[in-house]
């Protein structure tokens, strides 16, 4: 349930809104808007006696969410939320971001190589799993915490800033400490238990949409992190499991308006995962920008034939470089443009 004050409503007016929600047992979530300022009622289990709160001084009309998720809808939160990253970068403003690099840590001239080359095409953020959630137990599962460590070290040398897979509860906290956004796998969108702790750790989070999850259960997994205190979330398709083998997935760029009527989440896509096959890449990267994504997440390998995982998806540095050189006419044609690189790296701790 949503109170939205009156466009001159007080403080002492907000607050009291905020009061009378606590006495009634719920939490209470102030959000000033650009347009609205409004207070969100966390926790409505149906039993709620809005005339309590309707008649409260300086309040314009009560809302009720319609949706089953309530923070992440638009109904809740009318401007997009732009998640800030450390220099400035912003995934939710009028820039598209470029998150690239390898599908996993291999080695530290693997990934070194993989940042600068990538650095150079003009991409801002690094990817690479550590923690790499495999079909079999018998292929390359990553490097682990030293695969972390390469990461930080890359971030130091190229300025780029990083996201990474955690598969679990023990990951998160490695993750949140090393890279600067975590990623949550397809694979792992409905591990409950790990989103709630992923949204108590205070670190942006990219939630990949699982390979057979509804838009609804995606958006309903990011209330979960929403529901902890994280408004930090950014959205990922990364394609759906289909019947037809000519691609891995099929790449549904219908869910990024979907997604953006919904919810005020930014919301990226994967053309990798997506497609599967290094020669789709270019084409669905095109068309995920065209489709108004808020940023695309592209597997580059310096040598893909000789990747431990997804070689057969991943980009030869030179055709990633084509692919920042049609992606930037992509963006000036809807109005938008590429996210830069920031220049200097972050030191951090
Ligand atoms: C990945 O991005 O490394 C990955 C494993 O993707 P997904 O979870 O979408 O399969
Ligand atoms: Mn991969």
């Amino acid at each position: 349930m949503l109170i939205v004050m009156e466009h001159g409503a007080t403080q002492d007016q907000v607050n009291r809104v905020v009061r009378t929600i606590e006495e009634l047992g719920y939490q209470a979530r102030p959000m000033p808007g650009a347009q609205r300022t409004a207070v969100g009622l966390v926790g409505n289990d149906g039993r709620v006696d809005s005339s309590r709160l309707s008649a409260l001084p300086g309040v314009k009309e009560i809302i009720h969410v319609t949706q089953p998720y309530k923070q992440v809808s638009r109904e809740w939160k009318q401007e997009t939320t732009r998640v800030t990253l450390p220099g400035g970068l912003v995934i939710g403003g009028d820039e598209v971001v470029v998150i690239a690099g390898p599908c996993s840590v291999e080695s530290e001239v693997q990934l070194i190589t993989a940042a600068r080359q990538v650095r150079a095409a003009g991409a801002s953020i690094l990817r690479g799993g550590a923690f790499k959630p495999r079909t079999s137990p018998y292929a390359f599962q990553g490097l682990g915490l030293k695969g972390l460590e390469l990461l930080a070290k890359a971030r130091e040398e190229t300025g780029l800033l990083i996201v990474t897979e955690a598969m679990d509860i023990e990951g998160v906290d490695a993750v949140a400490e090393h890279a600067d956004i975590i990623q949550i796998g397809a694979r792992n969108m409905q591990n409950f238990s790990l989103l709630k702790h992923a949204g108590r750790v205070g670190k942006p989070v990219l939630l990949k949409r699982g390979m057979a999850a509804t838009i609804t259960e995606l958006l309903l997994s990011a209330e979960y992190l929403l529901a902890e205190g994280n408004h930090q979330v950014i959205l990922c398709e990364r394609g759906i499991r289909g019947f037809d083998p000519a691609t891995r997935n099929v790449l549904d760029l219908t869910a990024i308006p979907v997604v953006q009527s919904l919810s005020h989440l930014p919301i990226i896509a994967d053309p990798s995962h997506g497609t599967g096959r290094r020669d789709k890449v270019i084409p669905m990267a095109r068309a995920a920008v065209a489709s108004g994504a808020d940023g695309i997440m592209v597997e580059v390998h310096p040598e893909p034939d000789r990747a431990l995982s997804d070689g057969d998806q991943s980009l030869y540095p030179h055709q990633f470089t084509e692919l920042m050189r049609q992606v930037e006419m992509i963006a000036e044609a809807i109005g938008r443009k590429i996210a830069q690189p920031l220049m200097t790296p972050i030191r951090q701790k």
